[in-house]
Parts: C-alpha cells; sequence; structure tokens
C-alpha cells in the first residue's frame, strides 16, 4: 500500500532523478563533474531501492488507485498471483513514473543507467526499457506464473554466476552507434548493481559468460585423418576442445537500429508494434523508453584460443558467422550446407588457435534466414515439387514467392558483437555471404582474407544451394556457374 512516507521517498529519488538528468544530459563534463554524476547515481540508486531488504513491498503506487498485493497461493481456487488492477499502458509525465536515465554509449556502467524491463512493483517505476528478458522464453516463464510453479516476485540469487571470463570494457562500448543491439555491459549487471538486486530491484545481466568442452564426430575424424592435432591446451587427447562461450540476448537501442536500416525511429516503433500483434502499446505510448528488449532469439559466441588475445590486431583472427539451422546444424539434414560449413569454421577456428592466434564462431539464432523452419520446409515442398524438379536456376524464386524476400536476415546488427568483443580486424572470415562481409566491413572492421567451403565438403543435395548462391553474387573461389549448369543442377527428387 502506498503510505506518506513511501511518497516523500518517492519525491526525493525523483529530486536525484532530475539532478542526474542534467548532469547526465551536459557535454564534456570535467573529470570533477563525472564524479559528480557517478555520485549522484549512486545517490540514486541507493535510495531507488526498497529500504527494508528483500521484501517484497510495494514501494510506490506506479498508478493510482492504490493496490494492495494480494498473497500468492498454489491453490488452483484462489491462485491471484497478480493484483486485480492492469496496467495497459504508461506514458511520459504520469504519475509515478519516473524512469532512471539511459544514457546509451556512456563511459561506465553506472553512467550509462541500468536496463531495466521489470513490470514488478517495487520495479515499474523505474523501468526505462521496453519488453522482456529472456528473448522469446519469457513466454515460458509467463507459463510457469500462470500455472502456479513460480511466483512473479522471484528475486534470482546470482552467488558464483559472475562470468568466467571478463570481457571488455572495449573503446567501442562507448560509441553510441557502434553497439545497439546488445546491452555491452549485460554481462557485469550483478557486479555493477549488486546492492540494489540485493534490495529486491529487479535488474537481471543479458549475456552470460562461461566454459565449456566441445565433443563432436567430425573433430574426432580430423584428428584420426591428422587434419587437427592434440595439444592438450585447446584439443586434449579424448578429442574434447575447450572453449570460453558466452550467450547475448538482444537489447536494441531503438535510434541506433532504425538508423541501421535506413529509417526513422517512429516507423520501426509502429512496425515493431503492428507486427508483433500489438503486444507493446509502450512503443508508441512511450517514446521517452528508449531501449527494447525484442522477443527473438540472440546469439553464441564461442571463442577458440586465448580470449585475451581476441581484440588485440596483432593476433590472427579467423571468424566463421553462422545463421541456426536445425534441420542441418543438429539432425544433419543434406539439402543444405550448414553443418558442414559450421564444422569447417570450428576446425579453422582450432587451428588458428593452435597456431597461437584466436577462432571464434558466432552463432545467430536466425532459424531459415529469419524465416522460421515452417517457411523453410513449405519452400522445401515448392521447390521439390515444381516443373523441372529442384534446381539451382530456381533456388531463390521459390522462397520470394512464399515469404516475399530471398532472405530476411538483414545483417545490419550482426556486427554488433565482434565490436563488443573489441574486434577491429579479422584475418580468414570463412563465409560465403556477401551480406555478412558488407556489414562487418561497413560497420568499420577490415577482412584480410574470404574463405569459402571445400568443395570436398558440399552435400550432393546442397549443390543447388550452393551454385544458386555463387551465382547470386556470394563468394566464391571458383568459377560462377552459367546459366546451363543453374538448369541442370539438380537436388534429388523425392521418389
Ligand atoms: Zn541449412
Amino acid at each position: 500500500m502506498t503510505s506518506n512516507t513511501d511518497l516523500a521517498e518517492a519525491d526525493s529519488v525523483s529530486f536525484v532523478l532530475d539532478d542526474l538528468k542534467k548532469l547526465q544530459s551536459s557535454e564534456n563534463l570535467t573529470e570533477t563533474e563525472k564524479e559528480e554524476v557517478r555520485k549522484a547515481a549512486m545517490t540514486l540508486l541507493e535510495k531507488m531501492a526498497p529500504t527494508n531488504g528483500n521484501e517484497q513491498k510495494t514501494y510506490v503506487e506506479p498508478i493510482s488507485p492504490v493496490v494492495v498485493q494480494e498473497p500468492v497461493s498454489k491453490s488452483p481456487t484462489n491462485f491471484q498471483p497478480f493484483s486485480s488492477r492492469v496496467v495497459l499502458t504508461t506514458y511520459p509525465n504520469q504519475m509515478g513514473i519516473d524512469p532512471i536515465p539511459m544514457n546509451w554509449g556512456a563511459k561506465t556502467a553506472l553512467e550509462r543507467g541500468p536496463i531495466i524491463v521489470s513490470r514488478g512493483s517495487s520495479t515499474m517505476k523505474f523501468r526505462n526499457s521496453i519488453g522482456a528478458h529472456g528473448g522469446s522464453y519469457c513466454i515460458y516463464r509467463a507459463l510457469a506464473v500462470a500455472g502456479g510453479d513460480l511466483s512473479p516476485h522471484h528475486v534470482p540469487d546470482f552467488t558464483n554466476t559472475h562470468p568466467s571470463y571478463k570481457f571488455g570494457p572495449n573503446p567501442q562500448w562507448f560509441d553510441p552507434k557502434k553497439i545497439v543491439s546488445l546491452d555491452p555491459w549485460g554481462h557485469l549487471v550483478v557486479e555493477n548493481f549488486s546492492d540494489l538486486i540485493q534490495k529486491g530491484v529487479d535488474i537481471r545481466p543479458t549475456i552470460a559468460v562461461t566454459k565449456a568442452n566441445l565433443k563432436m564426430s567430425e573433430i574426432d575424424e580430423a584428428i584420426k585423418l591428422k587434419r587437427l592435432v592434440v595439444d592438450n591446451d585447446i584439443v586434449t587427447s579424448d578429442g574434447n576442445v575447450r572453449v570460453v562461450k558466452a550467450a547475448v540476448e538482444p537489447v536494441w537501442h531503438l535510434k541506433g537500429v532504425a538508423e541501421r536500416f535506413n529509417t526513422t525511429e517512429s516507423l520501426l516503433r509502429r512496425a515493431l508494434f503492428e507486427d508483433t500483434g500489438g503486444m507493446y502499446p509502450e512503443l508508441i505510448t512511450r517514446p521517452d523508453m528508449k531501449t527494447f528488449l525484442p522477443p527473438i532469439g540472440g546469439l553464441t559466441v564461442y571463442i577458440f584460443g586465448d580470449a585475451n588475445k581476441i581484440s588485440d590486431p596483432e593476433t590472427k583472427l579467423t571468424v566463421r558467422v553462422h545463421d541456426e539451422c536445425n534441420g542441418s546444424d543438429v539432425f544433419g539434414s543434406d539439402i543444405c550446407t550448414c553443418r558442414p560449413y559450421l564444422i569447417y569454421g570450428i576446425e579453422e577456428s582450432i587451428k588458428q588457435a593452435q597456431a597461437g592466434g584466436v577462432g571464434l564462431i558466432i552463432y545467430f539464432r536466425k532459424e531459415g534466414r529469419a524465416l522460421g523452419e515452417v517457411t523453410k520446409y513449405l519452400v522445401y515442398n515448392a521447390r521439390k515439387r515444381q516443373d523441372g524438379g529442384d534446381t539451382a536456376a530456381t533456388y531463390f524464386k521459390r522462397t520470394e514467392c512464399i515469404a516475399g524476400v530471398k532472405d530476411m536476415r538483414f545483417q545490419a546488427l550482426m556486427p554488433d558483437v565482434l565490436h563488443w568483443l573489441g574486434i577491429t580486424k579479422i584475418d580468414r572470415f570463412v563465409s560465403m555471404s556477401n551480406m555478412k562481409y558488407e556489414a562487418v566491413v561497413g560497420s568499420g572492421i577490415t577482412i584480410q582474407e574470404r574463405i569459402d567451403l571445400p568443395d570436398e565438403l558440399i552435400p550432393d543435395d546442397s549443390m543447388v544451394e550452393i551454385k544458386a548462391k555463387i551465382a547470386d553474387g556470394y563468394f566464391s573461389s571458383g568459377t560462377k556457374p552459367s546459366e546451363s549448369e543453374l538448369v541442370s543442377t539438380k537436388g534429388r527428387n523425392w521418389n
């Protein structure tokens, strides 16, 4: 319940907020002034936390009328995890709404401000971002809450979750245009905002960094054939490959994302609102909230060799940027070259690491050229059933007929993760895609050499795809197929 004491506290928080906003908005701050910003931010962050520990108190009701939180019970008959009042949307300058300033590209996590999306009662007032954590997995969290397995007020215990390797800060983090689709401070959230988190303010990491051993049959084969050597450092005697890996959830700075797509922020917000079935009204009603956690998959970073050297321009770096293809990557379907290319990228990364350099695989969740598996399988059917069979000459046409575009991946946001890692130069870029190449080079990263997939690794049925791509302008060290070659390059019939 909102008390007079709460309102007095809220006033003092607003006062500090105003101070902070003034300081954050002034350019060319001196070191002393920056220190003032940090102190003001600290004071603010201390004040915004509930004063009574972990108790889930309604700190300040964001919008009148007053609501008393019902207790959570797992009994199906009286289970009520939420209050009876639903806040459909919020507006700037609305009473009880006072977002923590977001200073995208700032030099410290504190000056930049935490990403806050929770609609929980202790956090709602301070929200500065639209969307939800976990990408599409936020829906499963909702199911757990609705089913009574999870309290919506659960406070995560982040003990020992800190990164196995601490990336950055890198100079690219301070350029608001270099990184627009992830939070560069996302793995350091617990370190930077631990006091607040302990006090129950819902701030969560959007990046997690860990270690792993990879065991793959193709790598065993490569060791057996002596293409790879056991060094008991990167590759162990039992064929395990040691990596540092990081999972990254998308955090979009909407202004920057709009610029990448040569559109306006307002048109981007409208398109996102419409094409998510109106899921996020605040895209329209809260132009003051600048960041959006979209309901899409993120990416995973795999580093082979010494992660400390990844941003060193003197270190040789091999990179494969791979877009998810579940059918091939996991299940070994032979209609495309995805798994062979992924494994080839891993093998080249291991070789680079063993030669004293670093190898890097970026794995994006953009299934079926970001069209999804349903569209992808419809295209497979249309390709296999068309008159004349599945030929390289009609490969892209069938996708365009169904999806309206031949590729929905738009690599414009892809280079952000390379900038997050501090990369300025890639020695060997294992990809045939011009879209990826141009996006990386266009973002200011140099690529020394492009590497295509060796012919012996291309499955027969996927010759349709590879020839069509080369004819379409994809990079290849071989010759471009002729018109008649495209027509004669046929995939397997179903029967
Ligand atoms: Zn594939």
